[in-house]
């Protein structure tokens, strides 16, 4: 039956153009019938996509990556819009060719590395071997702040599982969906069992209702949410949340070194990124001396508006999140904070815009040390002695990640191992995402739940393993039991 016009208009959602603050694009999300429907023929065409092997999965993905970079200027183009960002979105079409086509190389032995073989240690006639077997349908939910890299990041590994994905992107920057459906579709066996569905959170929750396990990476509040929903239907839920990064600066540590790394690590991506430093640490010895040389080289940054092509920080691509960090700044200053340099957010043409902004004095009373930001600030707190600044660094419910800035790479290490997050930078910041393929890395406390996302588990936790067990010797009688006891 065909729905009512006046019906499917109530559902359209309208979406806001970071830099005008206008809506310039709509999305329709599907009902719960059609999402069923997708869910239904991705289901089907997985087992095919499974008995082909990994090799010609593999083979697929790499030329979904050709297509992508065959189009790579009408998607850049879309994630412009959605975000805001020229130079970042230039080169995201790339960067997602560049992983799928690393992980279409690494696959293979990842999965062969996966299945074991071999005899029971109890009875020597038991031989056993894994069968590993996808989960059918995969569901991915994905957030705004790097809208196309975030709806795949999952979704790759799981395709060259075996699995068919359904991706809910962020209804917030939809806009790359279409370019890159279209590379898509240019892959057949690829398109069957890859479908986006874009709408806000009652899609994402009828997508929870149909998939075997989901990938969810988002903020804490609704991480919660649908890991709720994910245990009623005792499904697994892989939650990537939200992060409250600390970055310890100790005394000997090279000073241009150190500002350089925590500017870059704060307000990257005008801080809209979950692993971005957002709390720093810093020995009073050096304290004056590295605020200093903040403000002055925060100060040397410009505003990307209005050339898009220039500058450095851009838009909020979510205006709600900029009056959200307006709130915590206002909230820091009214408890003694000093605002050093920066300030709260302004409109220009239409965008939401923040300059770096420097806050010292602070506490953990205050709400920018506590809650997620995801904004260019950089709030700086004096240590005394390092056992200070690591149980400062551990006071947050969150551990997605850190950094430690010392004299040598030996003392960043023995700081970073006693410091309560996933992925510790040394040296340096925010160096998580060069190791996407490599490293292994899980997410603490409430940042997150399940297996590494990157590295061999970020392919392997969509396996689930089946022992084949065989015994070449004579078959037990109930009265010989005794020699052996089974557990379970
Ligand atoms: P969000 O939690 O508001 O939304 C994330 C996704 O969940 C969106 O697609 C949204 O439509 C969907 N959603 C909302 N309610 C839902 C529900 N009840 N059921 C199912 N789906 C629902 O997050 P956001 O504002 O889009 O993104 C910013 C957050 O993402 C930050 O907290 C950031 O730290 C986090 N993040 C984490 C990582 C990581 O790897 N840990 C990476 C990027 C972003």
């Amino acid at each position: 039956m065909k729905e009512d016009p006046s019906v499917r208009a109530k559902r359209t959602i309208d979406v806001v153009n970071p830099r005008t603050g206008c809506v310039d694009y709509h999305v329709t999300p599907p009902t719960k019938r059609e999402i069923a429907d997708v869910c239904a023929s991705l289901r089907s065409a997985q087992s095919a996509w499974c008995d082909v092997g990994v090799e010609a999965r593999a083979a697929a993905l790499m030329r979904w990556a050709d297509e992508i970079m065959r189009d790579h200027a009408q998607i850049a183009a879309a994630e412009c819009l959605d975000t805001g960002r020229y130079r970042l979105a230039a080169e995201s079409p790339a960067g997602l060719a560049a992983t799928l086509r690393a992980w279409a190389v690494k696959a293979p032995s990842v999965i062969e590395a996966a299945a074991l073989e071999g005899r029971s240690s109890a009875v020597t006639t038991i031989g056993f071997r894994t069968n590993c077997v996808p989960f059918e349908l995969v569901g991915v939910i994905s957030p705004w702040n790097f809208p196309l890299a975030m709806s795949l990041v999952d979704a790759v590994p799981a395709l060259l599982a075996g699995c068919a994905v359904i991706i809910k992107p962020s209804e917030v920057a939809p806009r790359f969906v279409e370019p890159l459906v279209r590379t898509l579709e240019r892959v057949p066996e690829l398109a069957s069992v890859v479908r986006y569905v874009v709408g806000g959170a009652e899609t994402g929750r009828e997508l929870i209702d149909n998939v075997d396990a989901v990938c969810f990476t988002g903020s804490v509040s609704t991480g919660r949410r649908v890991a709720e929903q994910c245990g009623r239907r005792l499904i697994p839920a892989f939650m990537e949340l939200g992060g409250k990064d600390p970055a310890i600066v100790t005394a000997e540590a090279d000073l241009e070194r150190a500002v350089a790394a925590v500017l870059r690590g704060a307000v990257f991506a005008t801080g809209q990124m979950c692993f971005s430093v957002e709390r720093v640490y810093v020995s009073e010895s050096i304290h004056d001396a590295f605020v200093d040389r903040l403000v002055e080289s925060c100060e040397a940054l410009a505003l990307n508006y209005p050339d898009i092509h220039r500058g450095h920080i851009g838009p909020f691509i979510l205006p709600r999140q900029a009056a959200l960090v307006d709130e915590q700044i206002d909230d820091a200053i009214e408890r003694g904070a000093r605002l050093r340099t920066g300030g709260k957010s302004q409109i220009l043409g239409g965008g939401r815009y923040m300059r770096p902004t420097v806050l010292t004095d602070v506490t953990h009373d205050m709400k920018i040390m506590r809650e997620e930001t995801f904004g260019p600030v950089i709030p700086v707190m004096r240590y005394g002695s390092v056992d200070e600044a690591v149980r400062l660094a551990n006071d947050s419910m969150f551990g997605l990640s850190a950094a430690v800035i010392a004299a040598t790479e030996r003392a960043a290490a023995d700081i970073g191992v006693r410091l309560h997050a996933g992925g510790v930078s040394l040296q340096d910041t925010t160096l998580n995402g060069a190791v996407l393929r490599d490293a292994e890395k899980n997410s603490f406390k409430q940042s997150g739940i399940g297996p590494s996302r990157i590295g061999s588990s970020a392919l392997t936790r969509f396996l689930r393993k089946q022992a084949l067990i065989t015994n070449a010797g004579s078959c037990a009688a109930l009265q010989d039991l005794g020699e052996y006891q089974p557990n379970g």
